[in-house]
This record gives C-alpha cells, structure tokens and sequence, in this order.
C-alpha cells in the first residue's frame, strides 16, 4: 500500500495551499489522515468534480481513489484538523472540533478556492471517545444530500464521492466504514468563534474574524465596525438558508452551534430528512427527545444560534447593544425570504398584500389534511382555476378544505399568465428530493456492492426539476415501512 506521505501530482495543474493553516497552531493540529484498507468508489459527483476543475477522467484513476480516500498526499497538501466548541441540544459542549474530518488543502477554482476535506479520515486529537471514523450508510446519505440540496438551489458544502472499504466500524452493530470527500470556500463554524470567545483568547477571536472577513465578507470591511458587520451578513445569509429550507420541506436534525456554518451553508449532514407528510412538529433526529430541531422551530433555532455567534463576538464589539442591533434583520429577513420562496412554489412572480395569509392558510391546510409535502406542490403545478385539478385535490382526506382552499388561490391567479405561473412553479416545487427511504433504498444496496441505485440517484437529485421520465418511482409516496426508519445521531 502507499503511504501517505507519497508525494503525487493530483490531477494535472492543481495546486494545493492551506491558507487556514497560515492563522497558526491554536486553530488546529497538523496530522495525516489514517490509511483507509483496500478503498473502493461508492459514488462519484462529476458535476462536483467539474466545478472544482478536476480533469473529467482524473476521477476514474487509482491516482484519485487514493487522494480522496487519504492514503496519498498531493502535494502541497498540509492535512489539518481544526478545533471548535460549541452548544449542543442548548448547552454548552466545550471543546468539540474535527474529530473525524481533516482537511487536506484547498485548490483554486473559477469560483475562487475552495478546501476539500476528508470526513471519516481517522481519530484526531478532537475524537474525544471516537473512532474517527464514519460509516456507509451515513455517508451515503451526506453525499446524496450534499449533491440534493445543490440541485435545489440550497447553499451547502458539496461532496466529489463516497469511497467505502470493508474495514469494520462498531456503532449498535458492525458496520463498514467510508469517506465522504466534501468541498466548501470554508467549513468555518459558529462553534470555531466560540471556541476562543469562550477560552478567553480574544486575539485569536480577532485573527479568526479577520480571516473570515478578509476571505469572504470583504465588505464588512469597509464598515464602521467591521465585526458587527460580520455578525449582519453572516444573520443574513442564515435567515436566506432558513428560508429555503421551510422551503422545500428540509429538516437538518442537528442544529448545534458547531453544526453551523460560517458561510450560511447547510453542513453536517446527519439525520435530516425531507418531510413526507407535512406534519410542522416533525422531528426527524431519533436522539432529538424534546424535538428541540423539529422542522418549524428551524428559524428560531437558527436564530439562537446567531445569538451564540454574538455573544462569542462581543469581546471585539462596543457594546452588547451593538451586536443585538447586528442580529436585528433577521426577524425581517427570515420571514420576507420565506415569502419569497411560497410566492415562487404557489407561481406568483411578486408579492401583493395579501399573499402572505394565503400562504399560511396553505401551510394550515397541508398540516391538517397531512398532505405529502413534495407531492402537493408538484401536482399543484398543473392546477388552472378553471378546472381545478383532481390529483391536488384527491391528495385531501376533507376535500371540501381544499375546496375553499382553492377558490382563495383562484381568485389570486385568476389575472395571471398561466403558462408562465406554471413555468415558474416547476422550477421552484422539485419532482425529486432524498426521502428517508430512497436512502434506505441506495444504502441497502450498496451494503450488497450495487452502487448503481447511489448512481440513478444523483442523476435525479441533481436536476430535481427536471421530469426524468422512466423514474416516476423516485417521485412516488413513501411506502409504509418508511414511517419505521429511525435516523439518530449514530454515523
Ligand atoms: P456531529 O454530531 O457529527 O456534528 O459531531 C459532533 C462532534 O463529535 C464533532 O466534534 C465530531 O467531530 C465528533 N464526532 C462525531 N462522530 C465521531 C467519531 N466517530 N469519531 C470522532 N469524533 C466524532
Ligand atoms: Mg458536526
């Protein structure tokens, strides 16, 4: 086997730097990745791998089976892991960080560079009781996600593959382990800030910011209080995330402080779930007793979760009042992106007074009737005010509230184009999103070594609104047995 520190070209012309490890040895320890035994490809994004410009064919070669698995550095590569802390479920963690990620480096791409990271690499000095490791299924899941949520026009960190190996991992039971290879301009965390906030290394604080600062929010610059500024942007970029996710049905499951992105990216991904049913109380994470990250307490939380970042940041603010003033936007942000998202899923090209009671009488009427979330707004695509639309309506067990329903939604498109209302709702109600039992599906699968369901899958996931004729199952209600799949933190 090679070593890791077998130094290879990793495709042609890709230069690998670490700009995180020029902040210094208190963000992170430098380390190899563990050898991963006999690896093999489980999936491969194409799309993700042209987007970080690596050569078509370069995914096909053993050349990068071995880099992205960890068991050959390219060079240039200064493989760390960085240390954070965080609140977990609402308390404070203390010390977290990557206890199973590393970062490789990053390359230069058209969309300015981005790290890629190795999740699943082995212990590090942050694995606390861990193996380091993480395990197929779960890694199956992050990767169709990652690619899913992209596909649907939803800020996350992107995933190149999924390489397996049959070295056993113990969680309830034996399993085997993976690596999902991930991208992102940065897999800065809330919990990174708060880590030295809270150890009281406020130079450290303010070297962290200004990198964040300096490499993504350059505005903030200009600002008369470049960290206030920062605490804004990042508010807005999360109350966008939040809306898309209310959006399209997504729960993350996980919303710790050092499960939140820097960036306002979807990261982490562990026991999300797409709602079948719309149920707004849904819980998707097995572990999540108190349903602390149920699907509508998502914007709150996330709103929490800035507070946190606030708090962290105040030793570099004037006052308290400076950084509640920063969270401020949020509580209009949020809810206005949310109305922007419903207004496109209903195929209304701009909002007039009134549309907002529309859009919470149609979330009361999905709730009530619990009606398939993806299905309804997909079927609702071909709904005319003339004729109404019998596979809507046949989604209602009280048809006579859909009925009423559908007059209010009438009288509103009544003067609207409806070629062109259709139009917009099928590029903004998806026909595909990653049900918990179509992971099920690619992960049974996959256990057995046919990766071609994983493959069928992104194909979909990728272009979710697109009709993909042929692949109507994909698109179909859940089967029962999907009511008893229990996702928990265990990956
Ligand atoms: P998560 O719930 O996946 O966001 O992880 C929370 C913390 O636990 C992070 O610091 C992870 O790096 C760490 N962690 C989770 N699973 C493992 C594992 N198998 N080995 C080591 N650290 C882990
Ligand atoms: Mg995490």
């Amino acid at each position: 086997m090679t070593t890791a520190t077998d130094a290879i070209p990793a495709a042609p012309g890709l230069k690998w730097v670490n700009s995180l490890a020029g902040l210094g040895p208190d963000f992170y320890t430098e380390l190899q990745p563990a050898p991963l035994p006999s690896p093999y490809w489980v999936g491969r994004s194409r799309a993700a791998a042209r987007e970080l410009g690596l050569e078509e064919h370069w995914l096909d070669s053993s050349e990068a089976l071995a880099v992205l698995s960890g068991n050959r550095l390219p060079p240039g590569a200064r493989p760390l892991a960085s240390v954070y802390s965080g609140h977990q479920f609402g308390m404070w963690a203390g010390q977290l960080g990557d206890g199973r990620a590393i970062l490789l480096g990053e390359i230069e791409t058209a969309r300015g560079p981005q790290e890629i990271q190795l999740k699943g690499s082995g212990r590090t000095p942050y694995s606390r009781m861990g193996d380091g490791r993480a395990v197929l299924r779960s890694s199956i899941r992050e990767f169709l996600a990652s690619e899913a949520l992209h596909g649907l026009g939803i800020p996350t960190t992107r995933a190149l593959c999924v390489i397996g190996s049959d070295a056993p991992v113990r969680r309830e039971e034996i399993e085997t382990a993976a690596i999902v290879t991930r991208s992102a301009p940065s897999f800065i965390r809330f919990g990174h800030f708060e880590h030295f906030s809270y150890q009281n290394q406020h130079i450290q604080l303010k070297k962290l910011a200004d990198y964040v600062i300096d490499r993504f929010y350059p505005a903030c610059r200009e600002a008369r209080q470049p960290y206030a500024a920062l605490l804004e942007a990042v508010s807005e970029r999360t109350a966008h995330l939040m809306a898309t996710w209310q959006a399209v049905g997504f729960c993350h499951g996980v919303m710790n402080t050092d499960n939140m992105s820097i960036l306002g990216l979807t990261i982490d991904y562990g026991p999300f779930q797409f709602l079948d049913a719309f149920d707004p109380g849904h819980v998707c994470n097995h572990s999540d007793d108190q349903g602390r990250y149920a699907y509508n307490k998502q914007p709150n939380i996330a709103y929490w979760n800035l507070f946190c970042l606030g708090q962290a940041l105040l030793p570099l603010m004037d006052d308290q009042a400076q950084a509640l003033a920063a969270l401020e936007p949020y509580k209009t942000l949020f809810p206005q992106a949310l109305e922007a998202r419903m207004c496109a899923k209903l195929g209304l090209s701009e909002a007039r007074p009134g549309d907002q009671l529309l859009i919470e009488s149609t979330f009361s009427l999905l709730a009530a009737n619990r009606v398939d979330y993806t299905i309804f707004w997909r079927r609702l695509c071909n709904f005319t005010p003339q004729t109404g639309h019998e596979p809507v309506r046949d989604l209602f067990p009280d048809r006579e509230s859909f009925d009423i329903w559908a007059l209010q939604y009438s009288e509103r498109i009544s003067n609207v184009d409806q070629g062109l209302r259709a139009d917009l709702m099928l590029e903004n109600n998806p026909k595909f999103v990653l049900r918990n039992h179509l992971g099920e599906e690619a992960i049974r699968a996959a256990k057995l070594k046919d990766f071609s369901v994983i493959n069928t899958m992104l194909t979909l996931l990728q272009a979710p609104f697109d009709e993909h004729p042929g692949h109507a199952g994909y698109a179909d209600f859940p089967p029962d047995w999907a009511a008893s799949i229990e996702i928990s933190c265990s990956s």
